[in-house]
Formats: C-alpha cells, structure tokens, sequence
C-alpha cells in the first residue's frame, strides 16, 4: 500500500514537514537520510530560533522537533535513499533494504557544508570550528577568528564576524576573490578584516583542549608557513546539496539546488522540496522549518484537490 506523504530528510525542514502532515492526518513516513536531524546537529548553541530566549542547543532543538511529530504520528525509518522513480504515481523510494511507496513526496535532504578536510576540523566542529557565522558570530566576541573562502559567502561572513570578533583574517588560497566586487571593497575598506593570500590552512589546533587555539598556513607561491593564534575559523567554501539522487528526475540548478515554484512545488506534481536542498540563500533552521511547513500544506493541498 502506498502512503500519503513521504518525506526524505530530518532536519529542520523535513520534520517541520512532519509536524504538519502528521496533523493532518496523512501519517507522514520520514526517512531519516545519511545526516538525522540534519546541520542542526553539528552546531552547539542556536541563539536565533524564535521563542528561545535563552537559546537552546542544536541536538536539543532538533530532539524537541521529532518529539512533537512523533507525537502526532509521523513515523521514522532509517536508511539513505539510493533510488527514486518519479516517473509515475505512486512515486517509488529505496532507502538502505527498504522500498517505499508514496502518493506525494517530500524532499528536505539538506545540503552539506563543504569542509577544508584538516586534522583537528571535524573534531573541533562546534568548539571553535564553524560552518555558519550567522549561527555562531556572537559567541567569538572580542576574539581573534579566521574565515577561509574567497567566494560571496566568505566576504559576507567576514564582514559580519567584524561585528563580534577583534580581527577577522581572511584566508584564500587565490590572489583574486570569486566574490563580487561590491563584497570584496566593503572588505577592504573594514579595518578589522584583514586579507590573507594566496595561502591555505594545513592544521586547526586545539583537539586535546577541546577549542581551538590557532591555525597552520603556508603561502602558495613562496610556501612560507606560519602559524596564527585564533581562537575561531569559519570555513567558507560553498555547501552542496543532497540531490544527487534526483539528477535528471527533478529540475535543479546548476550546483543541483532543487527548483521550486509556487510555494515548494517542484518540476513533478507531487513532488515538493523544502529546506536547504532548494535554498541556497537563506540556510537557517528557522526559514528551512517554514519551508517545510510549507511542503507539508502543499502536499495536503494536491492530495484534496485530486481527491475532488
Ligand atoms: P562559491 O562562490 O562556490 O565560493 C567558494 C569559495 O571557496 C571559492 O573562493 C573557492 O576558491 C573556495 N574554496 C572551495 N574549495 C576550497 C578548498 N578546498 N580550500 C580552500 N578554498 C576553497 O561559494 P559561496 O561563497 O558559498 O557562494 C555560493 C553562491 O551563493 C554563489 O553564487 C554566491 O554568489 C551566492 N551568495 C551570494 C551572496 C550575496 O549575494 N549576498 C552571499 C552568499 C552567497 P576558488 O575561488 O579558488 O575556487
């Protein structure tokens, strides 16, 4: 038998989804993906999720959201969906042993923020090591931080890190910056930012403290090294999309950020997108939960209207 709702992804997005379909009694089925509970669990404090005002941690936030879904019924399997035949309905989905079928789907798979791939990065993720400044800006408050990145993300995040941190040393591994060129003078013109090039980062060190303490860099045309004391570093250097599954099946852009148009309706009828899957602008917990919000309002609309 085929269900109403499928949702792949458990983050923000995808259990918001949950919520929604869950009251309205389509007993939504979610596939948790390679990531449950998605970015939000790879960070420590959320300070900009309305109505905590005190802030509230990540994993806990997250833990809170599959509690309230759960509790109106969605149900959650496990497994990372390998296959997808969007070709007619009911849609089919293989996810780990498992084949699903489903009458609408959901797609709120996320997208991954790319990491440098250094010793100590992962470990420290949270603990000095972040990949959204928005998120994690206000915790490095008159300290010393590193962005790395030379594209519009990592200008923008410098700039705003100015806000909170004493110096900001910007670090590209080009002489020229991706970034557009209005970004690129407002860094030049911030006295706080100061621009590190052409040089990439070897080491983030502070693994046995648990924070991090400072970088190792070389230059890559003399290939001088040096170390630089920070106690942050923001790693900027795109973020992709896990979409790879519907390359072909659904309409995406060129970096596979899925298309959207009314609300969250995709290319196939019946297939909506919520989420940092199709947002590659905003990537916060909160816009991703109202676009899942609004997937789960979409799906319930298109199951009704067929239904008439
Ligand atoms: P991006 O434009 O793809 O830039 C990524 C940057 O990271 C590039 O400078 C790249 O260097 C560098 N990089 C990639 N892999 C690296 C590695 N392994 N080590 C060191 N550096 C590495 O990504 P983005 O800045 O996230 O922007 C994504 C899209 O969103 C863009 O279209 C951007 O214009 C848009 N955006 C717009 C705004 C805005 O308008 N306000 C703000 C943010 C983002 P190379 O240059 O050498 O390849």
């Amino acid at each position: 038998m085929a269900e109403k709702v499928l949702i792949i992804g458990s983050g923000c997005a995808g259990l918001t989804a949950a919520i929604y379909a869950a009251r309205a009694n389509l007993k939504p089925v979610v596939i948790d993906g390679y990531e449950p509970g998605g970015q939000l669990t790879l960070t420590t404090m959320v300070e900009n999720y309305p109505g905590f005002p005190d802030g509230i941690l990540g994993p806990e936030l997250i833990d809170n959201i599959r509690k309230q879904a759960e509790r109106f019924g969605a149900e959650f399997r496990a497994g990372a969906v390998s296959e997808v035949h969007l070709s007619h309905r009911p849609f089919s989905i293989v996810a780990g042993q498992e084949k699903y079928h489903t009458e609408t789907l959901i797609v709120a798979a996320g997208a991954v923020a790319r990491l440098l791939g250094l010793e100590g990065e992962r470990q420290l993720m949270g603990h000095g090591v972040s990949t959204c400044a928005t998120c994690d800006g206000y915790f490095f408050r008159g300290k010393e931080i590193a962005v790395v990145g030379g594209g519009d993300s990592a200008i923008e995040e410098a700039n705003f890190l100015t806000k909170f941190a004493s110096r900001v040393h910007l670090i590209h591994r080009r002489n020229e910056f991706r970034a557009s060129k209005i970004m690129q003078e407002r860094a030049r013109a911030n006295e706080k930012v100061h621009i590190i090039t052409p040089a990439v980062v070897d080491k983030v060190h502070g693994v046995e403290k648990g924070a991090v303490e400072a970088i190792d860099l070389h230059n890559v045309e003399t290939n001088e090294k040096s170390t630089l004391p920070v106690e942050g570093i923001f790693v900027a250097i795109g973020h992709d999309p896990n979409t790879k599954v519907f390359r072909g099946k659904l309409d995406m852009d060129a970096e596979g950020y899925l298309v959207t148009k009314r609300g969250s309706h995709t290319n196939v009828p019946g297939v909506f997108a919520a989420g940092d899957a199709q947002d590659r602008h905003y990537r916060q917990a909160v816009t991703a939960a109202g676009s899942g919000c609004m997937a789960a309002l979409d799906a319930e609309r298109f199951l009704e209207i067929e239904k008439h």
